[in-house]
């Protein structure tokens, strides 16, 4: 097949002829790595580091709240049933959402992109650069929580009680960002058709 055999220079964006081995640009004769080992090495490697902080994110406590003296921690899930007990129960659902279901959604997403462009599960193309984009748009909002962290130590640092994000907010930040990596580092060149 002609096609599996043509690769684009990514410094002038010249087609060129893969002959095998190492291919050089045959008009700025620059090397040309075969992108597709790379790519899926490195979104897989991003995606199980976030997968790791996953856990701590969810283990160790978001907030720690100091209030006379009185130190009080709380995870992700203890927050929100905490705001849920309070009657707060859209900021409930958002942060539930937001910081439990979404990152979940991610990795199941990039889990299921690498498998099909791994073993080439016929499938149709508009389907997983859809899914390719949910990914990309849902991610967004999976900083949410910490946003919401960020805004409350600001607004409650003037009064009695002291708000800190905890060991959790930094795992959790971390994990947003290396699933962020992940998806970028994913070529959408690996779907074929
Ligand atoms: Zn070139």
């Amino acid at each position: 097949m002609l096609k599996n055999k043509l690769i684009r220079c990514h410094i002038c964006e010249a087609t060129n002829i893969d002959k095998g081995g190492e291919v050089r640009c045959r008009r700025c004769n620059e090397k040309i790595h075969t992108y597709k080992n790379i790519s899926f090495h490195k979104t897989l490697a991003f995606l199980i580091t976030a997968i790791i902080l996953y856990i701590p994110a969810n283990v160790y406590p978001i907030l720690v709240t100091k209030k006379f003296g009185v130190v009080n921690e709380s995870t992700i899930l203890g927050g929100v049933m905490h705001l849920w007990e309070a009657g707060s129960y859209p900021v409930a659902l958002i942060i539930l959402f937001a910081s439990v279901f979404v990152p979940i959604l991610k990795f199941i997403f990039i889990i299921y992109l690498l498998i099909s462009t791994k073993y080439n599960v016929k499938s149709s193309i508009v389907d997983k650069h859809k899914l390719f984009y949910i990914t990309e748009v849902i991610g967004s909002w999976s900083m949410v929580d910490v946003f919401v962290v960020s805004i409350l130590s600001v607004l409650i640092h003037f009064s009695a009680v002291e708000i800190i994000p905890g060991m959790g907010a930094t795992a959790f930040a971390l994990m947003v960002f290396f699933t962020m990596l992940s998806a970028l580092s994913f070529d959408t060149r690996l779907i074929k058709r």
